[in-house]
């Protein structure tokens, strides 16, 4: 596919950003050893073994006094338990897992052309919010940052505020870091944002627990690998109907957990299973279903955009639940809190979520989305202004990380939420005939409007 005419101009006025850093620790590490393709998702380190009692007794405790509990409620305790979970008390992402920001700048860069591209296509609205959700470890927002930093002549009557939705205290520390050196504050306790700080550029930037806590106004959404982490339902076919599967004490083996079925229908199998269902296992991730009735909302009221990047499926796949520890594949139900709990994302779900009040594009392979956004090119700059030899395999090695089908080009996906009005021309419906053409989405190569 030819790179997309809209972003030619921003790529070329971009294309002057330097080279980055350095790549980080683990970047070697060989993705071929992990596969199948999910597994390569995220590259795990170390994760802290022997440590796994205050998950694992907090658990124990409910389920010895109300009994089993949802695997969503299971994964949520796992990953965010406020003193507890893998997110929250985990320091040094950077060393425990790669994604792909932290693979490449060239990532990071192309995402932050495709806000820009956006904004120019909706009139240049002198105000945008960027919002984040799970900025890791600020690396992906601090790409598009430069960007925006490098098209200042171009944004520089445009008043742009930088929101981070980050429930992870550690994390949270080290994006302000990477992103304001430091230079936060702490807000009152009323305050919506728990923190504030300045980019080294003076962008202003706040934190929040919640999407509900940003402030409303035209926001440009951005959500990479988060909603694979958001807590999932699981739910089985059985000669007696739907049943859930629930995470309980195994009563063979002292302190450790299993998977058993709901002895019979349960609330989560009378929302959430369609009738027209097919398969026999599914997965449903209510608040990813959630944010993006809301992100749909807020664009549909505001303007803006949403970019959501993960790995997933169109409603087709069954068990997807897995767990990463390691650099290798983790049994779910061991030492919950010590180890990153993932599932796959149901993009046919997410489209279903944002109920026609936006228009959705995708999903699209990552690797098609990125050279439709002008990676070759971006990589063709890097190389040629890089000197020595170690830069250059190093490159080519991240870019062939980021886009081989068999690494992440095919198991990760784009998918776009866009108010209607920036697909369809409202005077187009009347006249078929008007001369004046939207221009086209980046990244999405030929529009799919669905
Ligand atoms: N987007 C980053 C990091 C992905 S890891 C990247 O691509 O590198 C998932 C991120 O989501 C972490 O920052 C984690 O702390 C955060 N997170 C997980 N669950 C969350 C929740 N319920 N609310 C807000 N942040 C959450």
């Amino acid at each position: 596919m030819l790179l997309c005419p809209a972003c030619r101009p921003l790529l070329a006025a971009a294309l002057g950003l330097a080279a980055r850093r350095r790549l980080p620790r683990h970047h070697g590490k060989r993705r071929a050893a992990l596969s199948p393709a999910p597994v390569a998702a995220r590259l795990r380190s170390a994760a802290g073994s022997g440590e796994a009692g205050g998950v694992l007794r907090h658990l124990l405790l409910k389920l010895r006094s109300t009994g089993p509990v949802t695997v969503a409620e299971y994964m949520r305790e796992a990953l965010t338990n406020p003193g507890q979970g893998y997110y929250t008390r985990r320091g040094g992402v950077g060393e425990d897992f790669v994604t792909s920001p932290e693979i490449s700048q060239m990532f990071g860069e192309l995402i932050g052309i495709w806000y820009v591209s956006e904004w120019m296509a909706t009139g240049k609205p002198n105000a945008f919010q960027l919002v984040e959700l799970g900025p890791g470890t600020g690396t992906l927002t601090g790409d598009i940052l430069r960007v925006f930093n490098q098209l200042a002549a171009l944004l520089n009557k445009c008043d742009v505020s930088i929101h981070l939705v980050e429930v992870s205290p550690k994390l949270s520390a080290i994006q302000a870091q990477m992103l304001t050196e430091g230079k936060v504050q702490s807000t009152p306790e009323n305050k919506a944002a728990y923190m504030k700080g300045i980019s080294k550029a003076g962008i202003p930037i706040y934190w929040y627990r919640d999407i509900q806590d940003v402030p409303q106004g035209y926001s440009f959404y951005l959500a990479h690998e988060f909603l694979d982490a958001l807590p999932i339902h699981k739910f089985q076919r059985t000669e007696k109907g739907w049943c859930e599967v629930l995470v309980d004490i195994d009563p063979e083996v002292p302190d450790q957990l299993r998977f058993v079925l709901s002895p019979s229908r349960t609330p989560a199998t009378e929302n959430f299973i369609q009738p027209e269902e097919t398969r026999d296992h599914v997965e449903v991730c209510p608040e990813a279903g959630v944010l993006i009735q809301r992100l749909a909302c807020r664009i549909e009221k505001d303007g803006g955009a949403a970019l959501i990047a993960d790995y997933g499926h169109d409603g087709t796949k069954t068990d997807t639940f897995r767990g990463f520890r390691n650099h290798k594949l983790h049994d779910v139900l061991k030492a919950p809190g010590t180890a990153d709990l993932t599932a796959d994302v149901d993009f046919s779900y997410l489209r279903k979520m944002a109920e026609g009040r936006t228009a959705t594009l995708g999903p699209i392979k990552q690797r098609e989305f990125l050279k439709n956004m002008g990676i070759d090119l971006r990589l063709q700059v890097l190389l040629q202004n890089s000197r020595d030899s170690a830069t250059h395999a190093q490159l080519l090695h991240s870019f062939d990380m980021l886009m081989n089908p068999k690494k992440m080009g095919d198991c990760f996906h784009f998918f776009a939420l866009l108010p209607h009005h920036r697909l369809v021309h409202p005077t187009k419906k009347d006249n078929p005939q008007s001369k004046s053409p939207l221009p086209p989405v980046a990244g999405f190569g030929e529009l799919s409007l669905k």
